[in-house]
């Protein structure tokens, strides 16, 4: 098992991960950042992104990650890749007169640091009904842009009514046939613009008030038991693909022992980005913030690793008192 020894770690390599790797640089810091799959985050997944300031023709999502990596690598910072953080577990190590606050644990490699930044994000939530563990991969999904593709021509549904529903919506209708939005209230809750576009899309239909109760269909997808919540009254409906966009669970696993959270597992942090455990610093979509989108993820980032960067002068300080 090799072991790493560093002053700071970050969890994650999506924007907020990248952003505070780039300022941790600019400190002078020591420091490794990882990443369970590859650099980017959820981002490589969007197809398009027209609110990050700057780019006002709009960038796909692949290409702003491809170019926060490459920025990342113009000051010699590389990404350990396709490397998880299975446990992290506070200790400490006296070595040489430096003390090691934390250890995570990879499959691999150990590192060991005295700050971290949790740049986990979020997985897409689930509706948890009825057929629904069958269908994955074989009529349902969570990616438009990956699988969005294969429904040329066909009739989907979407289900909720936040901004990743609705821009999901209208990027599948490039491809479908048809694009229902199945919701489960009245009212959407997709920014103003999103709506608009949607509600103007000939190709997308509401169906308002509803809710999926099953999943039907012998080897793939074929039908969904649909309730309509102000009738009380179901029906199957013939659909080809369902896109569940139904919000997100925090990857707070690794740190659910150590740091306090919220009631739905998003880790609670102050302005600082400061954790309740000293060191601990969470950022992006894994913290309980009001907005969670690329621009405050990357805010998130450079704000973590200035704070991070005085807590480790503060403890060096400390240390060497002693
Ligand atoms: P979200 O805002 O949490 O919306 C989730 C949607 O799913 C809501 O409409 C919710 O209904 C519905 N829902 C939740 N549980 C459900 C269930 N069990 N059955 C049926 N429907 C259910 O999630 P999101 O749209 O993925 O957005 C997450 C964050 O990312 C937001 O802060 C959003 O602004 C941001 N985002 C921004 C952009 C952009 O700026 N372009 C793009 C994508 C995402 P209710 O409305 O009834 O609660």
């Amino acid at each position: 098992m090799q072991e790493i020894k560093t002053d700071l770690v970050i969890i994650g390599a999506g924007p907020g991960g990248l952003s505070a790797a780039l300022y941790a640089r600019r400190a002078g810091l020591d420091f490794e950042i990882v990443e369970k799959k590859m650099a980017g985050g959820q981002i490589i997944n969007t197809d398009s992104i027209e609110n990050y300031p700057g780019f006002k023709e709009s960038i796909a999502g692949f290409e702003l990650a491809q170019n926060l990596v490459e920025h990342c690598r113009r000051f010699d910072i590389r990404v350990w890749d396709y490397f998880p953080i299975n446990s992290i577990e506070k200790a400490k190590e006296t070595e040489k007169g430096k003390t090691y606050s934390f250890k995570c644990q990879g499959n691999e490699r150990l590192i060991s640091s005295n700050a971290l930044i949790i740049a986990t994000g979020a997985s897409p939530d689930r509706l948890s009904v009825e057929g629904e563990d069958k269908f994955i991969g074989r009529g349902i999904s969570f990616c438009g842009t990956c699988d969005g593709v294969l429904y040329r021509d066909k009739e989907v549904a979407v289900v909720g009514g936040g901004d990743t529903a609705i821009e999901e919506a209208i990027f599948l209708a490039k491809f479908a046939k048809k694009v229902y939005i199945i919701h489960r209230r009245n009212e959407l809750r997709a920014a103003e613009i999103l709506k608009n576009r949607a509600f103007g899309n000939k190709k997308i239909e509401f169906l308002w008030c509803c809710v999926i109760e099953k999943f039907l269909g012998k080897d793939k997808l074929e039908k969904i038991l649909l309730r309509n919540k102000n009738e009380d009254k179901t029906h199957e409906m013939k659909i080809d693909g369902v896109f569940e966009y139904v919000g997100w669970k925090p990857n707070s696993e690794p740190v659910k022992d150590l740091v306090k959270l919220d009631e739905r597992g998003f880790i609670i942090t102050n302005f600082k980005m400061e954790t309740s455990m000293p060191g601990i610093f969470a950022i992006g979509d894994v913290r309980n913030t009001p907005l969670r989108q690329v621009i405050t993820a990357v805010a998130d980032g450079a704000v973590a690793a200035v704070y991070a960067d005085r807590f480790l002068y503060s403890l060096d300080h400390q240390q060497s008192k002693v």
